[in-house]
C-alpha cells in the first residue's frame, strides 16, 4: 500500500506492506479516506522526535474493511478514532491525567494516518474509535481529534458563567478553542499578528479579536473589553513572546491555559507574577476518551463550524501541504487518500 513516510525531515511516497489483521487477531483495518496534517506533525518532523521511516497522522477518517472485535463496530462502518488510548487504572488516569498514562503514550494507530490502510486495535474500539453520523462529512468529521484537544482545555479552564475569554493565536487551534468556549456558552475574544485571522475569527463567532501590533496600545484596546484583565486566557501561539503577553492580558487570579510548545522553552512564565497576581497556569495535552465522544457531539450538533477551514491535498502533496501551513498561505491541510 502506499504510505508518506518520513525520510530525511521529509515525506517520501514508498509502497510499504499493508497491516494485516491475522497478524494481530483482534481489532480493525481502517481503509483511510483522510487525515488532517495537526500542527503536532509539524513540529515532531522539525525538532527531531519523529524519526526516519516513522508514518505520521492521527486525524484519521476512514471506513473499517476488515474487523474481528467483540464491539458493536462492523465492516462498512464510517468512523473517526483518537490515536492513544489510557488503560484507566494508574495513578495518572485515576487523577484524570488520561494524557500522562503511560499505556496512552505507548498505543497507537499503526502505521499512521498518511496511509492507505492502518490497524486500529481492539482496546481503540472500545474507547477511542467512534461512528460518524452520516450527517457529517469526512472533512469535517476530522476535526473530532484536534476539537477533542480543545474541549480538555475549555474543561481543565473550569470556565466560570460570565467569564472573559481571550484566545492568543487565531490558527486553526485557536478559532476551534474560541468556538469550544461559546460552545460552553460564554463569550470569547481573540488576538493575532495577522490582521486576516483577526477577522477570519469573527466569522466564526468570536465577540471580538484585536490585531496584536505593538504590546501596550494592544493591551490598552483590551481593556476596553476587560478592564480587569481576562478571566482565563488560551495560549495556542506556539510562541514564547505570546507568554509574557498572556501574563499582562490576564486579570489577577485568571487562569492561564497552555496549549502549545515553544521553540525556546526557557523564556518561561515568572515565578513573582504567578506568586503576587495569584494566577493559575494550566497545561492541556490532547484529549482523554471522553473529550473525544464530547466531541464528536458537537460536531453532529452543528455547535462548533469547521467549513473553510480546510484545504485538501492528494498524499503526494504532503510537503507542500506542511510549507503552506508554516507559510501560513493556508489554515490547515486535509490529506485525502
Ligand atoms: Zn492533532
Ligand atoms: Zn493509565
Amino acid at each position: 500500500m502506499k504510505a508518506a513516510v518520513l525520510r530525511d525531515k521529509k515525506f517520501v511516497i514508498e509502497n510499504v506492506p499493508k497491516p494485516l489483521l491475522d497478524e494481530y487477531g483482534e481489532g480493525a483495518i481502517v481503509k483511510v479516506t483522510g487525515c488532517g496534517l495537526c500542527g503536532s506533525d509539524i513540529v515532531k518532523i522539525r525538532t527531531g522526535k519523529a524519526k526516519d521511516g516513522d508514518v505520521l497522522g492521527h486525524e484519521v477518517v476512514g471506513e473499517i474493511v476488515e474487523i474481528n472485535s467483540k464491539t458493536e463496530f462492523e465492516s462498512g462502518d464510517k468512523v473517526v478514532m483518537g490515536h492513544h488510548v489510557p488503560c484507566f487504572s494508574c495513578t495518572y488516569c485515576w487523577n484524570g491525567n488520561f494524557s500522562m498514562c503511560r499505556h496512552f503514550k505507548e498505543t497507537n494507530i499503526i502505521p499512521g494516518g498518511f496511509a492507505q490502510y492502518i490497524y486500529v486495535s481492539e482496546e481503540h474500539l472500545r474507547n477511542t474509535v467512534f461512528h460518524v453520523n452520516l450527517s457529517l462529512s469526512d472533512t469535517e468529521a476530522s476535526f473530532m481529534e484536534p476539537l477533542g484537544c480543545c474541549i480538555r482545555a475549555v474543561k481543565r479552564a473550569k470556565i466560570k458563567d460570565n467569564s472573559k475569554n481571550l484566545i492568543i493565536g487565531l490558527g486553526t487551534v485557536g478559532i476551534l478553542m474560541g468556538e469550544t468556549v461559546k460552545a460552553f456558552g460564554n463569550s470569547v475574544y481573540g488576538c493575532d499578528l495577522l490582521y486576516d485571522r483577526v477577522c477570519l475569527s469573527e466569522k466564526y463567532g468570536f465577540d471580538k479579536s484585536f490585531v496584536l501590533k505593538d504590546e501596550q496600545s494592544t493591551l490598552s484596546e483590551m481593556k476596553k473589553t476587560a478592564p480587569l484583565g481576562f478571566d482565563n486566557v488560551f495560549l495556542t501561539a506556539g510562541a514564547s513572546s505570546s507568554l509574557d503577553f498572556a501574563v499582562k492580558a490576564a486579570r489577577d487570579g485568571a487562569s492561564i491555559v497552555v496549549f502549545s510548545s515553544v521553540k525556546d522553552d526557557m523564556k518561561g512564565f515568572c515565578n513573582n507574577e504567578i506568586y503576587y497576581r495569584e494566577l493559575n497556569i494550566i497545561g492541556s495535552y490532547s484529549p482523554s476518551p471522553m473529550d473525544l465522544e464530547d466531541s464528536i457531539a458537537l460536531l453532529e450538533e452543528r455547535k462548533v463550524k469547521t467549513e473553510g477551514l480546510l484545504t485538501e491535498y492528494p498524499i503526494e502533496g504532503l510537503n507542500d501541504a506542511v510549507n503552506d501551513t508554516l507559510s501560513n498561505k493556508i489554515m490547515k491541510a486535509y490529506i485525502k487518500l
